[in-house]
């Protein structure tokens, strides 16, 4: 199965509401299709949403290295060199994660598909159906606690609540969002680096006092600051959970040997695509430390392949922030994956089993 030709599309869609955290405000959502298409006709589809904060990728630099990484591949036997073809997708540029991740997302579509397998179960997996949180965007204290309720009202159990850019507002809002949800919501808290050690501390020890016990806490501090990181696991009751700092196996690594995470938050889009994934996935279960599978604000080919995953890491991957299709104006249509609000189930197609 030769690879005939790598293409890239754009994919677009206003979101029903604008995407606020501590580093950015989203109101459109722009990423990057690849289209693999083989000489004996299977098309593959991958996706990646470039998050300048977060990994450093643009829209341009995404497109540049997904061509540039092509020159590598075309002409490839996918069942033949599907190790080696994984290989040069990592090892031709560093960086660019997200764009590696697209490529990936492609191929491991196209290798399900020649096995006439859904993706998850070339992967080992058999779950179909998930259920994912959604994010309440960092906003006035009014607006937040009117979106967790209307979440709540969709079907919603689980709520991840973006804070960060006030330690002072940010403790009102836990408290005032806490006070109006039913007391079986489940709530998930992430700063995306908004706080410092000593702030973080203070705020969560006065949460704890309060009597609320968030699920988690993610990314409180700076992403390269791991050993505050332990320092506030030590000192609060409430489970930390890293992201930004960690993107790739040698970080997961760290974080893991040094005991400085409860959790570690994985996304294609930091660590390079499904083979790495896996790989920190089966690390993490090494250490017996649960995994949360997120995402960036991205379409649904990149939800679905991250579900795909899911599916054959269940024991370790328990915690599913996968909602970027349901924060989309523009849901999609005539599509075997179903995503209803917080359920999402996936196809029994071969592949990913959607296409663009
Ligand atoms: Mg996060």
């Amino acid at each position: 199965m030769k690879i005939k030709s790598i293409q890239t599309t754009l994919f677009q869609s206003p979101l029903k509401t604008p995407f606020k955290t501590a580093l950015r405000t989203v109101s459109n959502l722009e990423d990057i299709v690849v289209i693999i298409e083989c000489e004996n006709g299977l098309i593959g589809y991958g996706e990646g949403s470039p998050t300048a904060v977060i990994t450093g990728e643009t829209l341009g630099t995404m497109k540049e290295a997904i061509e540039y990484i092509s020159n590598f591949l075309i002409g490839l036997n996918i069942d033949a060199n599907f190790e080696d073809i994984i290989n040069i997708i990592h090892s031709k540029l560093l960086h660019n994660t997200t764009a590696k991740s697209a490529l990936e997302i492609a191929i491991y579509d196209l290798i399900s598909k020649y096995r006439d397998k859904p993706l998850f179960s070339f992967l080992g997996g058999d779950k179909i159906a998930f259920t994912t949180d959604i994010t309440i965007s960092l906003d006035e204290i009014n607006k937040m606690v009117s979106d967790s309720l209307s979440a709540v009202s969709l079907g919603y159990d689980t709520l991840k609540i973006k804070l960060g850019n006030n330690a002072k507002k940010d403790i009102e809002r836990i408290i005032e969002i806490h006070r109006a949800l039913p007391n079986d919501t489940i709530l998930r808290l992430d700063a995306n680096q908004g706080w410092n050690v000593e702030q973080t501390i203070e705020i969560m020890q006065k949460v704890e006092n309060l009597g609320i016990f968030p699920q988690l806490l993610e990314q409180p501090i700076k992403a390269d600051d791991i050993s505050g990181l332990k320092e506030i696991k030590g000192k609060i009751k409430t489970p930390i959970l890293a992201d930004e700092s960690v993107f790739n196996l040698s970080q997961a690594k760290y974080i893991l040997e040094t005991k400085s995470a409860d959790f570690l938050n994985i996304k294609l889009a930091k660590c390079g695509g499904i083979s790495v994934a896996l790989k920190i996935a089966k690390l993490a279960k090494e250490y017996n430390v649960k995994c949360m599978m997120g995402c960036m604000l991205e379409g649904p080919i990149g939800i679905v392949a991250s579900l795909h995953l899911v599916s054959a890491m269940s024991d370790i991957i328990n915690m599913v922030d996968l909602d970027a299709v349901a924060l989309l104006a523009n849901q999609p249509k005539n599509c075997s994956v179903i995503f209803d609000e917080s359920h999402i189930t996936l196809s029994k197609n071969s592949g990913l089993g959607i296409t663009y």
